[in-house]
This record gives structure tokens, sequence and C-alpha cells, in this order.
């Protein structure tokens, strides 16, 4: 199966930066303040390839993350991290998607296009 967009982020974005980037403060033990529920314990934890929230019970992985901070969905947290990390590399998968992910895949590019 071809790597689709959300592999691509995974594979290029370390996810510490990407919780970092959008706000958390995690120490060196992984750990940070959820920012899906109030609270003062530091209950969220961040893995190589997911994390999870042991206040709330919040688990998933990059996409997820942004999909459920910002509720948007989850090509659009596809999109958002896209932007802010430069994932500009997609776009040669892009220009030739073969799978299931036509429409969407599509829909990137144009929107990376209009990036300018
Ligand atoms: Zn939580």
């Amino acid at each position: 199966m071809r790597q689709n967009i959300f592999q691509d982020i995974k594979d290029r974005v370390d996810l510490k930066d990407l919780v970092r980037y959008y706000g958390l403060d995690v120490d060196r033990g992984g750990f940070a303040c959820c920012p899906l529920h109030n609270e003062r314990n530091s209950s969220f934890k961040v893995y190589e390839d997911h994390c999870h929230c042991f206040g709330c019970g919040a688990h998933g992985d990059h996409t997820d993350f942004i999909e459920k901070l910002y509720g948007v969905s989850n090509i659009e947290a596809a999109k958002k991290i896209s932007h802010n990390f430069g994932v500009w590399l997609i776009v040669t998968e892009l220009a030739t998607p073969v799978n299931s992910y036509l429409k969407e895949m599509n829909d990137i590019y144009r929107w990376l296009k209009n990036m300018g």
C-alpha cells in the first residue's frame, strides 16, 4: 500500500515537537498537562508515535491530537500539520494519487498550491 499523508506526517514530524509547537509543555519524562481536559497534574503522556492521557483517556497519533485539540476533521488536522511543519515532500505523492484518498489528496494539493 502506498504511503499516505497521515503516515508521511508521522514519519517526518516528531510527536513531541508537534505537541510543543501547539503549546504543550512536555517534561523530560514525556508528560504534559492535558489540553483536552482541565487538570493541574501532568497526566498527558507523549510517546514516539502516539499520546495518551491517563486523566481523560484521550488517545491518538499526530493527526488525532490536532483533530481533538482544534475540533477539526482528520484531513483538516493533516493540512494544518503539513502547513506548520512544512511537510512539502508529500506533494510528489499527491501528483499521482491512486488510492481512495484521491479526492482528499487533490483537495490538499490545491490547498498547498494556494498557499503560494
Ligand atoms: Zn486529558
